[in-house]
């Protein structure tokens, strides 16, 4: 089954089209094994040819070098782009007329092979391409030609484009989805380009949404009002293009890099989760959120039973691997719960469950401590498991984060002290005293 874009069963394929050795392997490696691509490979416009004539799947992309065997003017890029497969060029001879020739033909990118850098940026523009796909950009601007060149041009880069014509709407848009970038014009319909960037950056900080403004060419100083306004750069219609594309690209570059950078402050290098530092910036304000409007809310702290004796026996190396293994449990528990995970550090983890109260809180987390002594660990030929222990307190009223974990904290450290492999909570200990109560009285 393929969804149309080159999907096959999750995978989706790249057709390279190259005839040198040292390129298609490299290259062919890298897709496969950092972007999990297929790869369908030909060296000549004959076995191109063939395989569109022959092909049971959708391509995702095309990367086409413009001089092979059958192909001396590029004639394998006209069989690429009739048969609606994004292209890529890649290639080693460009005039400028070509170049020209080439860009008005609506190719994705081009890459030169001609210095060091080439098989890095082919591979890069591939990756770019891709990720484009799932990339939202807003157009804001009145209906003109030079407005349909810019939305043309980002279509080309494979993004998915909105476009309407009122800051209003584009502000409503905004807060409705995630889009990387937005592109604005001047004159809106309902306020100036550079009024509406001002209202845009109240919501969207530059660190998570890119800002472009097109000016005419009429005046300079244009462009200096939307820098003001806080868009992140500002292009003279009619665009170029080829500059346009790659301003785009750099601005979208940044953003991915921080996202990238974002991501991994927050996790734990070892398993994956998030860590203890995310846990602490966003637990107090699901907890602030949730106890304004009455939601139920718990905070578990789990930790792994004689882990230290687990280490001293099979070593450190299996002691980790025992880590990640309880984790990707733990993940694949919650995953789509709403609840937040985390490792706290060592063989310790975090939860903080939602919409659950004090008695299904703690029958979740005994649940969970079931699940999680089914988790099996090969060492040394032997299967290792493992049991936690689980303290739960009730987030029932406006406290610090700290003061939550510490009440959770002293119920593991009874369920420790009561053996281990248990869960223990505030529910569980006013069951018992009342329990006791009625007993005495
Ligand atoms: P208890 O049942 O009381 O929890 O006993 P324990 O041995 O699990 O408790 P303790 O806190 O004394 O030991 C935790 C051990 O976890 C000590 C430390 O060496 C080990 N540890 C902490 N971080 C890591 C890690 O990243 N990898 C591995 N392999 N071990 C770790
Ligand atoms: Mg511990
Ligand atoms: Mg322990």
């Amino acid at each position: 089954m393929t969804d149309g874009q080159g999907n096959t069963a999750g995978q989706q394929t790249v057709l390279l089209v190259e005839d040198s050795r040292l390129f298609t392997s490299v290259l062919s490696f890298r897709f496969q094994s950092e972007l999990g691509l297929a790869v369908e490979h030909c060296g000549s416009l004959a076995a191109v040819q063939e395989v569109l004539k022959n092909r049971d799947r959708a391509f995702s992309l095309a990367m086409v070098d413009l001089n092979l065997p059958g192909s001396p003017r590029g004639e394998v890029l006209n069989l690429t782009l009739e048969n609606d497969i994004p292209t890529v060029v890649f290639t080693g001879s460009f005039s400028p007329e070509t170049r020209a020739e080439v860009m008005q033909r609506h190719v994705v990118d081009y890459v030169m092979k001609d210095n060091d850098l080439a098989l890095e940026k082919a591979f890069a523009a591939v990756r770019q391409a891709l990720e484009n796909r799932k990339r939202r950009v807003l157009m804001v601007e009145r209906e003109t030609r030079d407005a349909a060149e810019v939305a043309q041009a980002l279509r080309r880069m494979l993004f998915q484009v909105d476009e309407v014509t009122s800051g209003w709407d584009a502000l409503a848009m905004l807060d409705k989805a995630a889009y990387h970038l937005v592109v604005c014009g001047e004159q809106l319909g309902d306020m100036s380009g550079a009024e509406f960037c001002r209202r845009a950056r109240k919501q969207h900080p530059s660190n998570q949404l890119a800002l472009i403004g097109l000016y005419p060419p009429e005046d300079r100083f244009n462009g200096l009002l939307f820098l003001r306004a806080g868009a992140t750069d500002a292009v003279r219609l009619p665009i170029v293009p080829e500059e346009f594309q790659c301003r785009v690209t750099h601005h979208v570059d940044v953003l991915g890099q921080i996202q990238a950078l974002r991501a991994s402050a927050a996790s734990d290098y070892l398993t994956g989760l998030y860590n203890r530092r995310f846990f602490y910036a966003e637990g107090p304000k699901i907890i602030h959120r949730g106890l304004k409007v009455g939601r139920h809310l718990s905070i578990g702290v789990l930790d792994i039973d004689h882990f230290k004796r687990l280490n001293d026996t099979y070593g450190h190396e299996i002691g980790d691997l025992v880590l990640v293994a309880v984790a990707s449990k733990l993940k694949a528990e919650v995953e789509n719960t709403g609840h937040l995970l985390c490792r706290l550090g060592g063989e310790e983890f975090g939860l903080m469950v939602v919409d659950l109260d004090a008695a299904e809180a703690t029958a979740y987390f005994d649940e969970l401590r079931r699940r999680l002594g089914t988790v099996k660990v090969v060492a040394d030929e032997e299967e290792l498991s493992i049991t936690v222990s689980i303290g739960v307190a009730e987030i029932s009223g406006f406290e610090t984060f700290d003061n939550y974990i510490n009440a959770a904290d002293q119920f593991l450290y009874m369920a420790k002290h009561r053996g281990r492999n248990q869960v223990y909570s505030d529910y569980l200990m006013a069951t018992e005293s009342s329990r006791a109560r009625r007993a005495a009285g």
